[in-house]
């Protein structure tokens, strides 16, 4: 298989399903309660905005009821910033995603559904062995559901293919979710279905070829 850049999406298939439900939201609600005493005038800023007298039991309510809030959603990702910078929350990208980010040399783009924000934040604190490394420089290009549209819809790769400047064809989909791949293949892409420990079983995984380790790229 010969490709000349590849799109990695990234729960799933460059680290852990459950590290945005199992890390970065508990975080979140652990620090709800001392927001309104935060120094980040930023932070509060944000908290205002909720023109509520009691803005923790309103934030708690949001994310119980899964509001797609866009205030919450900032909030979220300032929570988490200051959670990245302290040292207390570092990304569990997979040490063959690493080895194999950092050597390529094909360009590397990122499709996820989180934010373009928080998918930075995400490589700019990755966990490698002890210590914690900026995979930021490696990375060409983010795109979300803003830049480029839902993740299942073929038109999305369309326009990612695009904006790289190249053939469909000449670019590798990677991703953990085989509707994805079904959108990307229909787009003209190259894919592959990556399968990680606690991923999901994949009902038409014989479909597509599977990866389970970089190194194999
Ligand atoms: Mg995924």
């Amino acid at each position: 298989m010969t490709f000349s850049a590849l799109v990695l999406d990234i729960e799933g298939t460059v680290c852990p399903i459950s590290f945005v439900k199992e890390t970065l939201f508990p975080y979140f609600l652990q620090k709800v309660d001392s927001l309104p005493r935060s120094e980040d005038t930023h932070i509060q800023s944000l908290l205002q905005q909720f023109k509520t007298d009691d803005v923790v039991d309103q934030i708690r309510s949001l994310v119980s009821r899964d509001v797609k809030d866009p205030i919450l959603k900032e909030l979220q990702g300032l929570v988490w910033q200051h959670g990245y910078a302290s040292g207390e929350i570092t990304a569990p990208v997979y040490a063959d995603a690493v080895d194999f980010i950092e050597k390529t040399d094909k360009p590397v783009y990122i499709y996820s559904s989180g934010s373009v924000k928080a998918q930075k934040l995400l490589f700019q604190y990755v966990k490698s062995q002890q210590e914690t490394i900026d995979l930021r420089p490696r990375i060409q290009n983010y795109y979300d559901i803003n830049t480029s549209g839902i993740k299942t819809d073929a038109e999305s790769y369309v326009r990612i293919a695009k904006d790289i400047g190249l053939p469909a064809g000449d670019i590798l989909f990677l991703s953990d979710n085989s509707l994805e791949l079904k959108a990307a293949q229909h787009a003209g892409f190259q894919v592959r279905l990556a399968i990680r420990p606690g991923n999901l079983p994949v009902d038409d995984q014989s479909r597509y070829s599977i990866i389970t380790d970089f190194s194999v790229l």
